[in-house]
Protein backbone atom coordinates (compact mmCIF):
# COMPACT_ATOMS: atom_id res chain seq x y z
CA UNK A 1 0.00 0.00 0.00
CA UNK A 2 1.12 3.38 -1.11
CA UNK A 3 0.30 6.32 1.91
CA UNK A 4 0.80 9.48 0.35
CA UNK A 5 0.76 12.49 2.65
CA UNK A 6 -0.46 15.74 0.73
CA UNK A 7 0.58 18.43 2.73
CA UNK A 8 0.78 22.91 2.82
CA UNK A 9 -1.09 25.17 4.39
CA UNK A 10 -4.34 26.22 4.00
CA UNK A 11 -6.06 27.21 0.94
CA UNK A 12 -2.69 25.82 -1.12
CA UNK A 13 -5.30 23.95 -3.32
CA UNK A 14 -4.99 20.38 -1.83
CA UNK A 15 -8.61 19.56 -1.99
CA UNK A 16 -8.62 20.69 -5.68
CA UNK A 17 -5.14 18.83 -6.71
CA UNK A 18 -6.14 15.72 -4.12
CA UNK A 19 -9.43 14.77 -6.77
CA UNK A 20 -6.81 14.15 -9.47
CA UNK A 21 -4.34 12.51 -7.72
CA UNK A 22 -6.73 9.72 -6.12
CA UNK A 23 -8.18 9.30 -9.82
CA UNK A 24 -4.56 8.43 -11.31
CA UNK A 25 -3.24 6.12 -8.85
CA UNK A 26 -6.07 4.70 -7.46
CA UNK A 27 -6.17 5.93 -4.19
CA UNK A 28 -8.76 6.41 -1.50
CA UNK A 29 -8.88 10.16 -0.04
CA UNK A 30 -9.12 11.46 3.20
CA UNK A 31 -9.24 14.87 4.17
CA UNK A 32 -9.66 15.30 8.09
CA UNK A 33 -11.18 18.61 7.89
CA UNK A 34 -13.64 17.02 5.31
CA UNK A 35 -14.57 14.21 7.67
CA UNK A 36 -14.97 16.86 10.56
CA UNK A 37 -17.64 19.02 8.79
CA UNK A 38 -19.59 16.05 7.97
CA UNK A 39 -19.50 15.56 12.21
CA UNK A 40 -20.24 18.95 12.48
CA UNK A 41 -23.26 18.75 10.04
CA UNK A 42 -24.67 15.15 11.57
CA UNK A 43 -24.35 17.31 14.97
CA UNK A 44 -22.39 14.51 16.70
CA UNK A 45 -20.53 14.67 19.72
CA UNK A 46 -17.50 15.14 18.02
CA UNK A 47 -19.26 17.67 15.98
CA UNK A 48 -19.78 19.85 18.80
CA UNK A 49 -16.10 19.80 20.09
CA UNK A 50 -14.62 20.00 17.25
CA UNK A 51 -17.05 22.93 15.73
CA UNK A 52 -15.98 25.61 17.77
CA UNK A 53 -12.17 25.13 17.51
CA UNK A 54 -12.44 24.33 13.72
CA UNK A 55 -14.78 28.02 13.61
CA UNK A 56 -11.70 30.12 15.58
CA UNK A 57 -9.36 28.67 13.57
CA UNK A 58 -7.73 26.37 15.72
CA UNK A 59 -6.96 22.72 15.86
CA UNK A 60 -8.87 20.10 16.85
CA UNK A 61 -7.67 17.45 19.63
CA UNK A 62 -4.57 14.91 17.55
CA UNK A 63 -6.24 12.14 19.28
CA UNK A 64 -9.75 12.99 17.26
CA UNK A 65 -7.75 12.90 14.31
CA UNK A 66 -5.94 10.10 14.76
CA UNK A 67 -9.03 8.15 15.51
CA UNK A 68 -10.64 8.67 12.66
CA UNK A 69 -7.47 8.38 10.44
CA UNK A 70 -7.16 4.69 12.02
CA UNK A 71 -10.72 3.80 11.64
CA UNK A 72 -10.54 4.88 7.75
CA UNK A 73 -7.62 2.88 7.05
CA UNK A 74 -9.36 0.26 8.28
CA UNK A 75 -12.31 0.06 6.62
CA UNK A 76 -11.16 1.19 3.14
CA UNK A 77 -10.50 -2.13 1.10
CA UNK A 78 -9.86 -2.52 -2.79
CA UNK A 79 -7.43 0.30 -3.41
CA UNK A 80 -3.55 1.05 -4.38
CA UNK A 81 -3.29 3.34 -0.97
CA UNK A 82 -4.16 6.73 0.78
CA UNK A 83 -4.41 10.32 -0.25
CA UNK A 84 -4.22 12.12 3.36
CA UNK A 85 -5.06 15.68 3.01
CA UNK A 86 -5.27 17.76 6.31
CA UNK A 87 -2.98 14.96 8.13
CA UNK A 88 -0.96 15.17 10.06
CA UNK A 89 -0.71 18.73 10.98
CA UNK A 90 1.11 18.24 14.23
CA UNK A 91 4.63 16.45 15.26
CA UNK A 92 2.84 14.38 17.65
CA UNK A 93 0.10 13.37 14.84
CA UNK A 94 3.35 12.76 12.80
CA UNK A 95 4.75 10.31 14.72
CA UNK A 96 1.11 8.67 15.59
CA UNK A 97 0.97 8.29 11.74
CA UNK A 98 4.36 6.10 12.22
CA UNK A 99 3.14 3.97 14.97
CA UNK A 100 -0.27 3.46 12.92
CA UNK A 101 1.32 2.03 10.35
CA UNK A 102 4.37 0.41 11.80
CA UNK A 103 1.27 -2.19 13.40
CA UNK A 104 1.09 -3.66 9.98
CA UNK A 105 4.91 -2.99 8.79
CA UNK A 106 3.92 0.07 6.41
CA UNK A 107 5.31 3.74 6.62
CA UNK A 108 4.65 6.27 4.61
CA UNK A 109 5.60 6.72 0.77
CA UNK A 110 6.06 10.38 0.01
CA UNK A 111 4.97 13.75 1.64
CA UNK A 112 3.85 15.62 -1.37
CA UNK A 113 3.76 19.82 -0.29
CA UNK A 114 2.19 22.20 -2.37
CA UNK A 115 3.55 25.43 -1.49
CA UNK A 116 2.01 29.26 -2.28
CA UNK A 117 3.24 32.26 -0.32
CA UNK A 118 1.11 33.61 3.01
CA UNK A 119 -0.21 36.33 0.82
CA UNK A 120 -1.55 33.97 -2.00
CA UNK A 121 -3.83 32.16 0.98
CA UNK A 122 -5.79 34.85 2.26
CA UNK A 123 -6.71 35.81 -1.14
CA UNK A 124 -7.69 31.85 -2.39
CA UNK A 125 -9.52 31.26 0.92
CA UNK A 126 -11.77 34.37 0.48
CA UNK A 127 -12.28 33.18 -3.26
CA UNK A 128 -13.46 29.87 -1.84
CA UNK A 129 -15.81 31.45 0.66
CA UNK A 130 -17.64 33.10 -1.52
CA UNK A 131 -18.44 29.28 -3.46
CA UNK A 132 -18.49 26.74 -0.53
CA UNK A 133 -19.18 29.34 2.23
CA UNK A 134 -17.47 27.24 5.09
CA UNK A 135 -17.63 28.95 8.40
CA UNK A 136 -13.41 28.92 9.27
CA UNK A 137 -13.62 30.78 5.88
CA UNK A 138 -15.64 33.84 7.22
CA UNK A 139 -13.61 36.01 8.11
CA UNK A 140 -10.01 37.87 8.21
CA UNK A 141 -9.11 36.98 12.19
CA UNK A 142 -10.02 33.56 11.35
CA UNK A 143 -8.37 32.99 8.34
CA UNK A 144 -4.89 35.04 9.97
CA UNK A 145 -5.31 32.17 13.17
CA UNK A 146 -5.23 29.40 10.75
CA UNK A 147 -2.10 31.18 8.85
CA UNK A 148 -0.57 31.25 12.34
CA UNK A 149 -1.77 27.67 13.60
CA UNK A 150 -0.35 26.47 10.38
CA UNK A 151 3.42 28.10 10.80
CA UNK A 152 3.08 27.28 14.99
CA UNK A 153 2.42 23.75 14.54
CA UNK A 154 2.32 22.02 11.39
CA UNK A 155 5.13 24.16 9.53
CA UNK A 156 7.88 21.78 11.51
CA UNK A 157 6.57 18.65 10.01
CA UNK A 158 8.83 19.81 6.67
CA UNK A 159 11.76 19.16 8.51
CA UNK A 160 10.19 16.33 10.04
CA UNK A 161 10.02 14.56 6.15
CA UNK A 162 12.84 16.25 5.24
CA UNK A 163 14.81 14.36 7.98
CA UNK A 164 13.21 10.61 7.05
CA UNK A 165 13.78 11.48 3.18
CA UNK A 166 10.35 12.07 2.43
CA UNK A 167 9.77 15.30 1.88
CA UNK A 168 8.88 16.21 -2.45
CA UNK A 169 7.43 20.00 -3.06
CA UNK A 170 5.92 21.43 -5.93
CA UNK A 171 5.40 24.86 -6.50
CA UNK A 172 1.76 25.54 -5.94
CA UNK A 173 2.16 29.29 -7.98
CA UNK A 174 -0.06 28.46 -11.48
CA UNK A 175 -2.71 27.15 -13.46
CA UNK A 176 -4.30 23.94 -11.75
CA UNK A 177 -3.18 22.39 -14.73
CA UNK A 178 0.55 23.28 -14.38
CA UNK A 179 0.57 22.43 -10.73
CA UNK A 180 -0.83 18.93 -11.15
CA UNK A 181 1.38 17.56 -13.82
CA UNK A 182 4.47 19.45 -11.06
CA UNK A 183 2.69 16.69 -8.37
CA UNK A 184 2.25 13.92 -11.21
CA UNK A 185 5.80 14.20 -11.75
CA UNK A 186 6.92 13.77 -8.11
CA UNK A 187 4.21 11.03 -7.65
CA UNK A 188 5.78 9.21 -10.82
CA UNK A 189 8.69 7.73 -8.72
CA UNK A 190 6.56 5.77 -6.00
P1 LIG B 1 -7.62 23.91 5.09
O1 LIG B 1 -7.04 23.02 4.04
O2 LIG B 1 -8.18 25.16 4.52
O3 LIG B 1 -6.69 24.15 6.22
P2 LIG B 1 -9.19 21.70 6.20
O4 LIG B 1 -10.49 21.38 5.59
O5 LIG B 1 -8.06 20.78 5.93
O6 LIG B 1 -8.87 23.19 5.74
O7 LIG B 1 -9.34 21.80 7.80
C1 LIG B 1 -10.28 22.64 8.40
C2 LIG B 1 -10.08 22.65 9.93
O8 LIG B 1 -10.30 21.33 10.47
C3 LIG B 1 -8.69 23.03 10.41
O9 LIG B 1 -8.48 24.43 10.47
C4 LIG B 1 -8.68 22.37 11.80
O10 LIG B 1 -9.40 23.13 12.74
C5 LIG B 1 -9.45 21.09 11.59
N1 LIG B 1 -8.51 19.99 11.25
C6 LIG B 1 -8.37 19.39 10.05
N2 LIG B 1 -7.41 18.46 10.08
C7 LIG B 1 -6.90 18.47 11.34
C8 LIG B 1 -5.86 17.77 12.02
N3 LIG B 1 -5.11 16.85 11.39
N4 LIG B 1 -5.63 18.04 13.32
C9 LIG B 1 -6.34 18.94 13.97
N5 LIG B 1 -7.32 19.67 13.41
C10 LIG B 1 -7.62 19.44 12.12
Amino acid sequence: MKYYILFGPPGAGKGTQATAMVEKYNLHHISTGALLRKEIAAGTELGRLAKGLIENGNLVPDEVVEGMIENEFNTVKGIDGFLLDGFPRTLPQAEALDNILKKSSEEVTATVSIMIPDEMIMERIKGRALKEGRADDASEDIINNRIATYHAQTEPLIDYYKSAGKYHEADGVGTIEEIRERIFSIMDKF
